[in-house]
């Protein structure tokens, strides 16, 4: 770079700075002003916690992007969540926090009903930021996209911590409870996403999937019927080594999908030296 151009880099640099604006690239938080007297209370607690600022720095401690991605909490005039491919924006909206309270409010407790809302809300980030990854990132996705990225929302809630199993039975949660609320009609079956039953046991699928062991109670109490639990071992690898081949030249080393997969890989290692030392074709 010539002195110039350095310069003049400087000079944006410091300008973005003063003017708080998006980074040049990477997931970075925006909080949105809201007029609701609810919304406002949870956006200042949000603010305060730098809820966002926490989700963008371990997205950005995971993945390299190459644009500037708004990670923000609105007031968007609807129960919603989204990903605006031309603002570059995932928006989760108070409106769906707000409609999930109402949803399993009456019969349970404050507690549950907080881990139902943010775990609920935790899947639909990871939900919109695969969008926005396969939009920034030009991955090609064959198939339906909206079940992909319910896929890598899986993927990263899949890191075995108690707030990501939580999160990922909520959403689960919220499935079969909508399912139940809802007939299946003509508009959801032309619809984009996957049936909400479908998305439901998808989930349980992959979870169970990823531990079979940890998760065996979601087949003997019958949630997951048997002949789908068979092939989740095989579905969930199949999909965690897919999305780690679309983001592996963007994945940092240290990520918790990279490290994952990289143990995976010496897993795999391990039990091909042990097929050759034993003798035929064995089934995994
Ligand atoms: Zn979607």
């Amino acid at each position: 770079m010539k002195p110039k151009q350095a310069l003049m880099a400087l000079f944006l640099l410091v300008c973005t700075g003063l003017l708080h604006a998006a980074p040049r690239a990477g997931f970075y938080a925006d909080y949105q002003k809201v007029t609701d007297p609810d919304f406002k209370e949870w956006n200042t607690a949000f603010r305060k916690e730098r809820a966002l600022e926490g989700i963008a720095e371990e997205l950005n401690s995971m993945v390299r992007i190459p644009s500037p991605i708004a990670l923000s909490l609105e007031e968007c005039g609807e129960a919603n969540a989204f990903y605006d491919p031309e603002a570059r924006r995932v928006s989760l909206c108070y409106e769906m926090a707000s409609e999930l309270i109402d949803l399993f409010g009456e019969d349970r407790s404050e507690e549950e009903v907080d881990d139902l809302v943010s775990g609920t809300m935790m899947f639909f980030l990871g939900h919109e930021v695969g969008h926005a990854l396969t939009d920034v990132l030009d991955l090609p996705i064959t198939g339906r996209e909206e079940d992909a990225a319910d896929q890598l929302a899986v993927l990263m809630l899949s890191d075995g911590s108690e707030d990501s199993e939580l999160a990922l039975i909520a959403a689960a949660e919220t499935f079969a409870t909508w399912a139940e609320d809802a007939e299946a009609d003509e508009d959801s079956f032309a619809d984009e996403h996957s049936l909400d039953e479908q998305r439901l046991y998808n989930i349980l699928c992959w979870s169970y999937g990823r531990d079979p062991e940890a998760y065996e109670d979601f087949v003997t109490d019958g949630l997951l019927p048997e002949d789908r639990a068979d092939g989740c071992a095989e579905e969930f690898e199949r999909l965690e080594r897919s999305w780690n081949r679309l983001l592996e030249e963007h994945l940092i080393t240290d990520s918790p999908m990279r490290r994952r997969n990289a143990e995976s890989d010496d897993q795999e290692e391990a039990e091909e030296e042990e097929d050759l030392e034993t003798v035929g074709y064995k089934r995994r």
